[in-house]
């Protein structure tokens, strides 16, 4: 199956499953996962409509992004180094993975270095518990956004979380829904974020994660799997 295809597909599948929980499928934002793929194949999911790709390492997505159009909307999906804030700050659309104070620290400090207003993150949280994985235990979030007011150019758009590793749907879901839950606390206690991204579902769980309120969807292998990369 060639890339737009699979492109078409995954929409298709992301409209019917909306459709299904009486969800509107334009209030999904599909973000493609590129890491690991050649500039050559990003191209032709751009040119199939997308403009929002995630990448998990600066480095990578620094070698990658000027070989490909400017329009494009980058997403800082993976786990972030302070010392690399300075080429994402500004640079990215949406960093994915705002996990620590010391991150949000080195965020601030290069916001106010270049005169960027403000740095658009999601609070990336560990909800799974599982050891394997970057993010807050949700147990500190709320504290965690208390200390942002003193860091006023991270501007909270969110959160991100990872399903677990699992077959079991309903531990997958259970991730989902208590991320909404927090979401819907959060929005509560810090009103001057507009906690408006949720940002969860891969190749694996997106149909999951659409169900349980997912309006950001981050998806790799379904669109460039093994094959496709060679
Ligand atoms: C790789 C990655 C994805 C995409 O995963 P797929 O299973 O390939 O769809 C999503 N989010 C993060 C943080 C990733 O690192």
């Amino acid at each position: 199956m060639s890339i737009p295809t699979r492109i078409r597909s995954l929409n298709q599948s992301i409209r019917e499953v909306s459709a299904k929980v009486g969800r509107d499928s334009q209030d999904i934002r599909l973000v493609i996962v590129t890491k690991t793929v050649e500039p050559q194949l990003v191209l032709e999911a751009y040119q199939a409509g997308e403009r929002d790709f995630g990448e998990n390492r600066v480095q990578e997505w620094q070698d990658k992004k000027d070989a490909l159009p400017a329009d494009i909307r980058w997403h800082l999906i993976g786990h972030l180094q302070t010392n690399k804030v300075k080429y994402v700050a500004g640079q990215v659309s949406l960093i994915h993975s705002l996990d620590r104070l010391e991150l949000a620290d080195a965020i601030e400090k290069q916001a106010k270095a270049k005169g960027i207003a403000a740095v658009p993150c999601l609070v990336q949280v560990n909800m799974s518990g599982e050891e394997s994985k970057f993010g807050l235990d949700p147990a500190l979030v709320v504290d965690f956004v208390r200390q942002m007011a003193l860091r006023p150019s991270v501007k909270i758009r969110g959160l991100m979380s990872i399903g677990p590793l699992t077959e079991d749907e309903g531990e997958i879901r259970k991730c989902f829904r208590e991320t909404r839950e927090l979401r819907e606390d959060l929005k509560n206690k810090f009103p001057q974020y507009s906690w408006d991204i949720l940002s969860m579902g891969m190749s694996a769980d997106y149909r999951i994660a659409i169900e349980e309120g997912a309006n950001m969807l981050r998806i790799g292998s379904l669109i460039f799997p093994r094959e496709v990369k060679k």
